[in-house]
């Protein structure tokens, strides 16, 4: 599609399915239309509803809302949440009246400027209350365009943003586009959603990149996935030749707390240590399998090493360590990697694979 018959495509969509009874698309100012956007940035229609017309009423004018008790807008803001908004609601208000005099600037870089206003709701105010040709790219409009031309990358990322700026600067019209940016603004919100976009009723359907490849919902790709720290750990199973193994029981805070685990060790020259601590000899071992863990905030490489230990294993606890006794094992809270690798010495040891 060109630019024009895209915007065509989005207008006539509008004429017979847009939205034009919503309170603040009555009696437009952009007064009315600034305090919507910013109501809307993070709540629903529905929810907006009962709040416009209450904060209307009460402070119908920017003059107003300048002057009102910092209380009193916050009372109006209650339950709405992300108080931020509210208060910037005010500052910009106050520059509003008094750097220039009480009405809203028509130039777009001018109102992006003040307090809680960033490009998108500047382009909102503008083409919505002044007519004037702005773009926006509010998270509706971008999930649109971003299927649209099957845009590449996270749109958090600045070159990304750059891109999806540049299409929605190209498919804006000259005329008519407050009804255009509020036909974006519902196509996104109405047709074009999160998980389930209703593409065969969508006016943009023929040119849609995303759905021609069947990838709506590919698009606009997810913030990416911060890589997690890597740490390794060895973790020896000390057996005893009538199949017992060496346990620990965690801190009761902290990771797997609580729980029955294995020793952790930097390196094998540490099992001598830890054999002595226990008054254990030390025989074959043998590597097992290894094992990666996810943790919330990391990832546990663990490097089992099966090692058999002369002596057998007192029944009973001592302190925080315990013999397991693989054969009959006793009911205990193993962290999940741990449950694992006791069924792999049992495999082990089970198959008569060491001496
Ligand atoms: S065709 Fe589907 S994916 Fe493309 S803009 Fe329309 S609703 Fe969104």
């Amino acid at each position: 599609m060109t630019p024009e018959q895209f915007s065509n495509a989005v207008l006539d969509w509008y004429d017979s399915h847009g939205r034009k009874d919503l309170p603040w698309q009555l009696g437009i100012t952009p007064y009315r239309v600034w305090v919507s956007e910013i109501m809307l940035q993070q709540t629903q229609v529905s929810t907006v509803l009962g709040y416009f017309d209450r904060f209307m009423e009460a402070l119908p004018s920017v003059q107003a809302l300048a002057d009102a008790p910092e209380d009193e807008v916050l009372h109006l803001w209650t339950g709405l949440g992300y108080y931020t908004r509210a208060r910037n609601l005010q500052k910009t208000a106050q520059r509003v009246v008094a750097e220039f005099g009480g009405e809203f600037p028509r130039d777009v870089d001018q109102l992006a400027e003040l307090p809680g206003i960033g490009r998108s709701t500047a382009g909102a105010i503008a083409s919505l209350s002044m007519g004037l040709r702005a773009p926006i790219l509010d998270g509706n409009v971008k999930r649109v365009l971003a299927r649209y031309v099957a845009q590449e990358g996270y749109p958090g990322e600045p070159k990304v943003a750059k891109q999806l700026w540049d299409v929605a600067e190209r498919f804006t019209p000259q005329t008519r586009v407050n009804n255009y940016t509020q036909a974006m603004m519902d196509l996104g919100a109405t047709l074009c959603t999160r998980s389930k976009p209703s593409c065969l009723l969508c006016p943009l359907q023929s040119g849609c990149k995303a759905h021609q490849l069947g990838r709506e919902t590919a698009y606009p790709a997810p913030k990416p996935r911060k890589a997690i720290p890597q740490k390794r750990t060895l973790m020896p199973l000390l057996a005893t030749r009538d199949g017992a193994i060496l346990l620990y029981r965690r801190p009761s805070s902290g990771l797997w707390g609580g729980l029955w685990s294995l020793p952790e060790l930097d390196d094998l020259d540490a099992l001598a240590p830890l054999a002595s601590q226990h008054a254990l000899s030390l025989g074959e071992r043998r590597a097992l399998p290894g094992l990666t863990h996810t943790f919330s905030h990391f990832q546990l490489a663990i490097e089992p090493w099966l090692v058999q230990v002369a002596g057998s294993a007192p029944a009973v606890a001592e302190g925080d360590w315990l013999w397991y006794n693989l054969a009959t094992p006793p009911r205990l809270g193993l962290a999940a990697p741990v449950k694992k690798l006791l069924k792999r010495a049992a495999d082990v040891l089970n198959a008569g694979e060491m001496s």
